[in-house]
């Protein structure tokens, strides 16, 4: 058998890794994980090494355990749970084990093919007597069949013949960090195609089961050994052995169909079906499959840059990890900050999603930008309660979440014996108006005319009356918003964060707009709605006021807005030196010293400028920029990308270059030390960034209303740039000239 597929011959769709340092391994491993929206599985070497961090994530399935699972913890907090691991793989010659801990690497190179959706890796081993073994393998978790991933391996002994073993096993016996145990095993036994794994997580109790079917070509029927071999403890492997004749090829194919009971009333039954039906097709069809439902996805969302083989391949990166972190099919799970590629933030959804990631979705994919809404309209519970808990009305989102849509943020923290208030989860309040925003986009730009009076205006009401409940009426006249922390997570307990009141402004007139809209067009719902919400004249009367009478910080002589009441009387601090790689501003200064200073972690007035583009002069925008730019630290991955953004719109095109750059580099710089490097999970809202800085950065595409403008600044070593997007139902193609020069067709 020959080895089942040819990679794309062309570098800018391939992120290749050459050698292997086990330094840079925990940051490769995330940033070549393979990922449907279902499943998302670390790039990990499939044989194991001292270094190794393998994990399978499923989308939404979380476990809060018994015990805090970490020392700075007070609390034991959900996370995501790292599922069984299908990919183990030993590799036994002549009785030397063949890892990278035992053996000297000749050479390696992992190759991530990004537009067939395939990790494809190539290495040499020689072991302690001089033998040579060149291996090949391949991986893929299926964009076309979610609950299907596939393996391949290919060996040749190169300069000997020999007795070879190949063991591979899912294993259940798998813990997250500081070993916190999530899974106990239901049972591992054999299935007619296989082995079975079912188990479940211990407090939450979701069911999780996998179905393997692994064969192996080259060996004649009569010589090949064979045995499928179970652990109660929740393993099982298939062990392969035969005598190898040097220069052979020897190919083991696995396949595995995964459930969950989220999905699944029988998960066990139900992948024990689908993997006899993958056992029986093979592994040809389940990849041509999942490279279609690639190319499909790529002819909706590639970006073309012409001139910048570098830049191309970067932003390839952002759409394929963006393309693989969600499914259209869920509606009970969204996209936390590290996407299914690593554990840092525990798996938790953030505004990331909403303002970063979930754009990408609505202009390229509007189901799957549906279904993360219906996650938080089917989590409108958890924000209600959150809201009732705090004193106030309506649906306020918990700033962290996970399955159920309750606010996950750990309270306090243990730092040096000392309890520590977590404040985001108490004071970071816009991520309700997050949420309204992303409702208002997609009833602007999806054609979707159910959502609004199905769910989106239930939504939309409800954080409007969590706003208007939230202001104070000031001695000025004005409403207020105390006590808050604004995206610059570096100023807390603030008063009159501009970008949470501009936000908050939008969400009541958003509300108010919608109001008047269904009222008008949807009769039925809006009577529905205002009975079971108990909406009333005097509601909508009340966000009008508060909406109009918001304190925003806008001074008009200067055209600034002030961060927060009281920002322009801070210290400012020389960040031109500053490097986030070297040290963070709060780890330079002090978590209390920031509160003093000017310096801000990441963009805050910026970013509320950018989503509400039409409603600044370009006078009010640049002074803006030009103020709160150099005193940005850039400390959060979420900041770099939104520059590039406004300093493209800008038209400063080597600024915005130069953040697009700094954004690129978050992921695929592998030396970034820590939370800061990808080790822990690509940074997918950076990524998400990535994508908007090129579509409504660089091509320049905005909305005004109800229609769409492109205003391109292309530089000039980038040539062409052209994309995809999906407008009102409509698919349009766009393309723009360094020149000046655009086109929409479509
Ligand atoms: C950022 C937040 C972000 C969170 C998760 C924090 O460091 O300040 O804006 O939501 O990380 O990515």
């Amino acid at each position: 058998m020959t080895f089942p597929f040819t990679l794309t011959d062309d570098p800018r769709w391939c992120l290749e890794i050459v050698g292997f340092d086990p330094m840079t391994e925990a940051a490769i491993e995330a940033v070549l994980a393979l990922s449907n929206g279902y499943a998302g599985v670390r790039s990990a070497l499939e044989e194991g090494h001292a270094s190794a961090r393998p994990a399978t994530f499923l989308a939404g399935v979380f476990n809060t355990p018994a015990q805090p699972q970490a020392p700075e913890l007070e609390a034991p907090v959900p996370e995501l749970v790292v599922a069984p691991d299908w990919s183990r793989l030993r590799v036994v010659a002549e009785g030397q084990e063949l890892g990278l801990d035992y053996v000297e690497l000749l050479d390696m190179r992992r190759t991530l093919d990004m537009r067939q959706g395939v990790l494809l890796r190539t290495w040499r081993v020689r072991d302690g007597a001089g033998r040579i073994t060149a291996l090949r393998s391949l991986r893929c978790v299926s964009l076309a069949d979610r609950q299907a991933c596939a393996y391949a391996l290919t060996i040749s002994p190169e300069n000997y013949s020999g007795y070879v073993e190949l063991t591979t096993t899912v294993d259940g016996q798998v813990h997250n960090e500081n070993k916190t145990l999530h899974l106990a095993p239901l049972s591992a036994g054999p299935i007619a195609s296989g082995g079975l794994l079912h188990m479940r997580s211990l407090q939450s109790g979701y069911e999780l089961a996998y179905a393997a079917h692994a064969e192996l070509a080259g060996v004649a029927p009569g010589a090949l050994e064979s045995e499928l071999s179970f652990s109660a403890a929740g393993a099982f492997s298939q062990r392969f052995a035969w005598q190898a004749t040097q220069g052979q090829s020897y190919t083991l194919t696995k396949l595995v169909a995964l459930a969950t009971s989220r999905e699944q009333s029988a998960p066990a039954a139900h992948v024990t079906t689908h993997c006899a039906a993958l056992a029986a097709a093979g592994l040809a069809p389940l990849l041509d499959a999942h490279r279609a439902a690639w190319a499909e996805r790529w002819a909706n969302a590639d970006i073309a840059i012409a001139g910048d083989a570098e830049i191309q391949r970067q932003v390839r990166f952002a759409i394929y990890q963006l393309i693989g972190a969600a499914s259209p099919a869920d509606e009970h799970a969204s996209v936390g900050a590290r996407a299914l590629t690593g554990e840092r933030y525990r798996g938790h959804v953030f505004w990331d999603n909403e303002i970063f990631a979930w754009p990408f979705y609505l202009y390229t994919h509007p189901p799957t930008a549906r279904a993360l809404l219906m996650y938080r309209y089917h989590t409108l519970s958890g924000a209600r309660a959150k809201a009732a808990e705090m004193g106030y009305a309506g649906a306020m989102y918990p700033w962290e979440a996970a399955d159920s849509g309750v606010e996950v943020t750990p309270a306090f923290m243990i730092s040096g014996g000392i309890r520590v208030p977590v404040l985001t989860g108490i004071e970071e309040h816009h991520i309700s108006a997050d949420i309204a925003y992303a409702v208002g986009q997609y009833s602007l730009i999806s054609g979707d005319n159910d959502f609004l009076g199905l769910h989106g205006a239930e939504m939309l009401f409800d954080i409007a009356r969590f706003w208007a409940s939230r202001v104070r009426l000031g001695d000025d006249g004005a409403y207020h918003i105390d006590k808050v922390i604004g995206p610059d997570e570096y100023h807390e307990s603030v008063d009159d964060n501009a970008y949470t009141n501009l936000l908050a402004r939008w969400s009541l007139r958003e509300a108010l707009r919608v109001a008047e809209r269904l009222r008008a067009v949807q009769p039925a719902p809006w009577q529905d709605l205002c009975a079971q919400l108990s909406l009333s004249p005097a509601d909508l009367a009340r966000w009008a006021e508060v909406a109009e009478g918001l304190a925003t910080g806008y001074d008009p002589a200067s055209g600034l807005i002030e961060q927060f009441r009281g920002y322009h009387g801070l210290e400012e601090i020389d960040l031109s030196d500053h490097d986030t790689n070297v040290a963070t501003a709060d780890a330079r200064l002090g978590w209390y010293a920031m509160q003093r200073t000017k310096v801000l972690k990441q963009a805050d007035v910026l970013m509320a400028l950018i989503l509400l583009w039409d409603e600044f002069t370009p006078a009010v925008r640049a002074a803006n920029f030009r103020y709160y730019e150099p005193r940005t630290s850039h400390d959060s991955s979420l900041s770099p990308s939104f520059h590039a953004l406004f300093a493209a719109r800008l038209g400063e095109l080597e600024l915005a270059e130069r953040y697009l750059r700094q954004a690129a580099l978050i992921d695929l710089n592998f030396t970034r030390k820590g939370h800061a490097g990808a080790s822990g999970g690509v940074h997918i809202a950076a990524l998400g960034g990535i994508w908007q800085a090129l579509v409504f950065g660089f091509l320049g595409l905005r909305t005004e209303g109800e229609r769409l403008h492109v205003e391109p600044h292309i530089p000039p070593s980038w040539g062409q740039v052209s994309t995809t997007i999906h407008w009102r139902g409509r698919r349009l193609r766009i393309s723009a000239e360094p020149n000046g020069a655009w086109e929409i067709a479509g």
